[in-house]
């Protein structure tokens, strides 16, 4: 498919009925639509200062939460807004990176759940940027929550809806700047995961790099991923996007959640002057693998207490 990102205008009326709407039911909202375990976790709100990781790709999200640009001389792309209310502090590490929000011509989605997909409405807004994702994450983006399908539909999560949201194939590549960024399904935590992958150069030498999504195996209480009618392939598709993961080229790997990808250590080492401190080949293995013992853990624990 194309991506059309020029004939995205939200309709005014509709948005300014909402925006009005929002501004009533904001303190409401905000309250039902974060559960509890998220709105604990300080480091997801925590403001930290843009840094670059390689070439034209920077870091402009919170401690606890990617958000990635890739910047052109024509245009930039955004890869997941965080939080709703993390909209502004992104947009604002992208400017003081001296880059313009107004110049993100493309926001993409790794999974459309508060903590990754929160801000990109707000976001969008800012840029005028097209939105895009798988077909299932674009739909759930659409909808402002993901379906009965997603393992944690009963925690009730959901975002502001972002009713432009396109949906990408798989191994398809977008070139929205000049650039190359190649979509990968990679479903399990959500039917509609992704992960992206792309090049970033400086001077002569080009890095591949690859923002992984979540592999993590999470659930509300009811969901069985030992077999469950709400998502019945979630093993074999875990199976499937552990193999793709592992079989990307990558030379640095970031990860939907930091931590996981071990993004600080490689940041300290940088601030002490090492060079190629985010560069590890093996990251994008490791993440796979790391993932899998863990899936594997939960169907163990799911087994032993059916028995
Ligand atoms: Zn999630």
């Amino acid at each position: 498919m194309s991506v059309d990102m020029s004939n995205i205008e939200p309709s005014k009326g509709g948005e300014r009925w909402i925006a009005c709407l929002c501004a009533l039911l904001f303190p409401v909202l905000s309250m039902l639509t974060i559960e509890p375990a998220r709105a604990e976790n300080p480091l997801w709100v925590k403001q930290q200062a843009p840094f670059k990781i390689f070439g034209n790709t920077y870091y402009v999200g919170t401690r606890g939460l990617s958000s990635v640009l890739v910047t052109s001389n024509d245009g930039h792309v955004l890869i997941d807004g965080t939080l709703p209310q993390n909209a502004s502090a992104i947009a604002a590490n992208v400017r003081s990176l001296g880059f313009k929000i107004e110049d993100v011509k493309l926001i993409l989605n790794s999974h459309a759940h508060s903590d990754h997909a929160g801000a990109i409405a707000e976001l969008q807004r800012l840029s005028g940027a097209a939105v895009v994702s798988s077909a299932a994450g674009a739909a759930a983006l659409r909808a402002g929550r993901g379906g009965k399908d997603d393992p944690q539909f009963e925690y009730g999560d959901s975002f502001p809806p972002v009713p432009a949201a396109q949906a990408v194939s798989d191994g398809e590549t977008l070139h929205p700047n000049g650039a190359a960024i190649t979509a990968h399904y990679t479903p399990g935590h959500t039917p509609g995961a992704m992960s992206w992958s792309w090049k970033s150069c400086e001077k002569e030498r080009c890095l591949k790099l690859v923002y992984a999504d979540s592999l993590n195996a999470v659930s509300d209480g009811s969901f069985k991923f030992t077999g469950d009618a709400r998502y019945p392939s979630v093993l074999k598709d875990f199976e499937q996007s552990f193999r793709t993961v592992e079989a990307l080229p990558c030379d640095i790997l970031i990860a939907a959640h930091p931590e996981f990808a071990d993004l600080w250590s490689h940041f300290e080492r940088q601030q002490a002057g090492i060079a190629d401190a985010f560069v590890d080949t093996s990251s994008c293995r490791g993440y796979a693998a790391a993932a899998r013992k863990r899936l594997e853990q939960r169907v163990t624990q799911e087994r032993t207490v059916a028995e």
